[in-house]
């Protein structure tokens, strides 16, 4: 049977997190009652005019730095003709030939994806299909909300490259404060472009895209069916026309929408409203200087200069919220194996199937915690015990270290070992003929352990464990 290679390039949509709009003052906010934040510039009355924001711009750049593209040195804004009632112009304000960012890429595990460019322009307002209403209503608040969006090369092989792909970027825009990209809001989006070929086949097939998908599951199962669909019509002698294709996550399925549209058949031209752009060395330089380490960055800086295992690491630098958190708790207590060992087991996994989960615990008191630990003022018992009561009921740390710490003194562990070793003599003659005389030492400590309900210290436990078994 002929085997297939699938190839996938995206077209991903985020909306930038600006306080206005990207070519007037109108509030770009998301959830605001209906029409309310607009003016004749986004719903596009004639001879209104538009006025460049240029933090929009800023933003995409900061953006294209994070992903190594190249900033071009000057930026053209086009018109983008087409028809629907979501665009009151008639026309979307886009960039063709000299985008803002050209090429860069973003390194995935196997592969490096390059990008083709990312540009800037503005969203278009939202139909609502009432069911209340007859027919259907619009929402312009939407309309003129800036907007980048980043074109990749067709390098992506599977659909788990593609989430792979999408979860970097994403990862990117939230942590250079470029893009909230709250996906259930529609703050990103991604349409996409799939095609297959016989295997190993230098020659690209006809591909189909598939546009706005507005989850990571959607876009897996989207190119899942998509490619099985092709690969059938191929394996079954027939062709793949060029077209726009809507996915349908409730049915699972892509529906055909309409023959695909060249860029001939928008007519862009150099918005006559719009000057270029120009972007200055020295500006990308200063907006360079404002960025934070990436998390890949970070990710090398904890295995390297922390020694963190990649698989913490890996973890930690998922999520930017994770990360600060991270960050946050060395600060007060300066030992980040430690950290993220408490991080991962005591608080990750706690959360993890929770959805907007919160730490329940603040930085500044783990790290008091850890601390207390540390000085031997609290066993590890103690700790877990206190880190729980925080948890649930934020109480009070000092006050209950006072009242469950305070390790059993030595004279009094002396006694206590002292009649552990007496009252089992079998295990003292099991320590001293065994094989294993760890695994004996070991339970000597856990009665220990048991008899002072955790409130032993463990070094000084053992020592005196060894006084009396040598
Ligand atoms: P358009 O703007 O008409 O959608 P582009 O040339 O800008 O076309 O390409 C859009 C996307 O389609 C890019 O991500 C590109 O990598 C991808 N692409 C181009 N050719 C193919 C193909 N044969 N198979 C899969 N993806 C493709
Ligand atoms: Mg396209
Ligand atoms: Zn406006």
């Amino acid at each position: 049977m002929q085997e297939y290679d699938i190839v996938i390039g995206l077209e991903v949509h985020a909306e930038l997190k600006t306080d206005s709009k990207v070519f007037c003052t109108c509030k770009n906010q998301f959830g605001s009652s209906p029409n309310t934040n607009c003016c004749p510039v986004c719903v596009g009355l004639p001879g209104a005019l538009p006025v460049l924001n240029k933090k929009a711009v800023e933003l995409v750049i900061k953006a294209g730095l994070t992903m190594d593209c190249e900033i071009n040195n000057l930026a053209v804004f086009e018109r983008k003709n087409y028809f629907y009632p979501d665009l009151a112009k008639a026309y979307q304000i886009s960039q063709l030939v000299r985008p803002i960012c050209i090429g860069g890429h973003i390194n995935l595990k196997n592969k490096s994806v390059r990008l083709n460019r990312i540009h800037l322009e503005e969203d278009a307002g939202k139909l609502i299909h009432s069911t209340q209403a007859i027919g259907t209503l619009i929402d312009y608040n939407r309309g003129g909300v800036p907007l980048m969006e980043l074109v990749t090369e067709p390098d992506i092989s599977s659909a788990d490259e593609a989430v792979e792909f999408l979860t970097k970027l994403r990862a990117r825009l939230i942590f250079a404060d470029v893009a909230e990209c709250k996906m259930e809001q529609g703050g990103m989006r991604c349409d996409v472009n799939i095609s297959v070929k016989p295997k190993g086949s230098k020659i690209f097939g006809q591909r189909t895209e598939m546009k706005n998908l507005n989850s990571f599951k959607s876009v897996y199962r989207a190119i899942k069916y998509e490619a099985n669909r092709q690969i059938e019509i191929l394996s079954n002698g027939g062709k793949i026309t060029q077209e726009t294709r809507k996915w349908d996550d409730n049915h699972e399925k892509s529906i055909s929408m309409r023959k695909k549209e060249t860029s001939q058949d928008y007519r862009y031209f150099p918005d006559p409203d719009l000057l270029a752009v120009e972007i200055s060395k020295e500006e990308v330089d200063k907006i360079k200087k404002t960025l934070p380490l990436m998390p890949e960055e970070l990710k090398q800086k904890y295995i390297k200069d922390y020694s963190l295992t990649e698989y913490d690491a890996d973890v930690i630098t998922k999520d930017k919220e994770i990360i600060n958190y991270f960050e946050e708790t060395i600060k007060f207590y300066n030992n980040p194996k430690i950290v993220a060992n408490w991080l991962l087991t005591d608080i990750l996994s706690k959360i993890k199937d929770e959805e907007n989960a919160e730490i329940k615990i603040t930085p500044k008191n783990l790290a008091k915690i850890l601390t207390l630990l540390e000085e031997g003022k609290i066993s590890r018992t103690v700790a877990k015990d206190i880190f729980a009561k925080v948890w649930e009921e934020n109480a009070d740390i000092d006050e209950l270290a006072k009242q469950l710490g305070g390790n059993v003194d030595e004279n009094s562990l002396k006694d206590i070992i002292s009649s552990i070793v007496k009252n089992n003599p079998k295990a003292v003659e099991d320590y001293k003929t065994s094989d294993t005389p760890d695994k004996v030492f070991r339970w000597f400590v856990g009665q220990v352990m048991k008899e002072t309900k955790g409130k032993a210290n463990a070094i000084i436990a053992e020592k005196i464990i060894k006084e009396f078994l040598n």
